[in-house]
């Protein structure tokens, strides 16, 4: 099964809640997500029982990995149970799928074993710097990096590895914090991921001068901790990967903005309260929810989504360098916290 520009579904992330108990300031600035912010209420979002189905159906459509997301989806009530259930699907030629989960690793140290236990593949954390006044300003609610790092070594304690650690880099904000990073995490089996600053949503206020260029990004580290390139393993791959010559393990690069991946992209995305959407930028979902909640079988519901893909045609990243901040900021786009990173 193919989008209209031959591209196939393959990676599937879901998120779980809208709700976080961070406000990064590029993700959920307290000036929007602020005390009376109106989250959505527990019978808005998928339960587990619709998540399974849904997953269900885009595995009959070719999905071999999920990655469960959010806003923090630790927060959502019984996460492990709704692990377990995924563990338990198969691709149509008989494979588990791949259940990954992206988390800021705040309660990662309660949950990894028994995340690991429920059958949980790999986990990716979120660390935007190790200096501890920089990473307080960047989640704006004063968390510690030490409960963070204490949370990313329980999840490999537990047997969640390879684990990446995601750093979204912003300038004048943690750009400095790029090679106390890379050195920090060269020679342990920690695999960073430099994630160039995008435009998601409405509310941070985007600008590409606060865009660290992944190419300045390497040329940083690379002067003190030498680096050379790595081909993609696996077609679709967001980052570039690049290794140390010295074999201390390698980081990737993830060039949205400056060198955009459209062309691979193989990913869709359901929001918290089950809209199937085509790209991170795309304006409207699907709402399949209402599919499910209106009695569709599984068949039906495995081809509704293929008619989706099959009209697929989005490739922002690649259009945005033509859009005028006018265009872009009136184009209403998903917030992040609600669609799933
Ligand atoms: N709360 C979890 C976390 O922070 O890992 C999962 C959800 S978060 C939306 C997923 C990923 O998106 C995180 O690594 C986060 O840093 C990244 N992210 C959020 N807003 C972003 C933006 N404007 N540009 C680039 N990455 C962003
Ligand atoms: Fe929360 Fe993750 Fe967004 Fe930060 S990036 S506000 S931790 S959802
Ligand atoms: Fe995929 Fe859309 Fe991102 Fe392009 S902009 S890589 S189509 S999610």
């Amino acid at each position: 099964m193919a989008d209209r520009l031959d591209r196939p579904l393959r990676d599937l992330r879901i998120s779980v809640t809208d709700r976080c108990n961070f406000r990064c300031v590029y993700c959920m600035p307290k000036t929007v997500f602020g005390r009376d912010h109106a989250f959505l209420e527990h019978d808005e979002l998928l339960s587990f029982e619709e998540i399974t189905r849904l997953a269900r159906a885009a595995a009959a459509n070719g999905v071999e990995k999920l990655r469960l997301t959010g806003g923090e989806p630790l927060l959502r009530r019984g996460i492990e149970d709704l692990v377990a259930a995924l563990a338990e699907l198969r691709t149509p030629d008989g494979r588990p799928l791949e259940i990954a989960l992206t988390t800021n690793g705040a309660a990662l140290a309660v949950k990894a074993a028994a995340l690991r236990e429920a059958g949980l593949t790999r986990v990716t954390v979120s660390v935007d710097s190790l200096d501890d006044a920089v990473f307080q300003a960047m989640n704006d609610v004063r968390f510690p990096v030490a409960r963070v790092l204490a949370g990313l070594h329980a999840a490999h304690d537990a047997g969640l590895g390879p684990i990446k650690v995601n750093m979204v880099v912003k300038r004048g904000v943690n750009d400095r914090e790029v090679l106390p990073m890379a050195r920090h995490f060269h020679g342990t089996p920690f695999s960073l991921r430099f994630i160039e600053y995008m435009d998601v949503g409405n509310s941070n206020g985007w600008s590409l001068d606060e865009v660290v260029p992944s190419a300045e990004i390497v040329e940083t580290i690379d002067r003190e901790l030498p680096l050379e390139r790595i081909g993609a393993q696996v077609p679709g791959e967001t980052a570039a990967r690049w290794r140390y010559v010295d074999g201390g393990g390698e980081i990737g690069v993830i060039s949205s903005v400056t060198n955009a991946f459209c062309g691979t992209c193989n990913r869709a995305r359901i929001s918290t309260e089950g809209k199937l959407f085509t790209c991170l930028f795309a304006t409207e979902g699907h709402d399949l929810r209402a599919l499910l909640r209106g009695g569709v079988d599984d068949d039906g519901l495995a081809r509704a989504m293929a008619s989706i893909w099959g009209a697929r045609d989005d490739r922002y990243s690649e259009e945005r360098a033509s859009l005028t901040p006018e265009l872009r900021t009136a184009r209403r786009k998903p917030e992040m916290s609600y669609l799933g990173g």
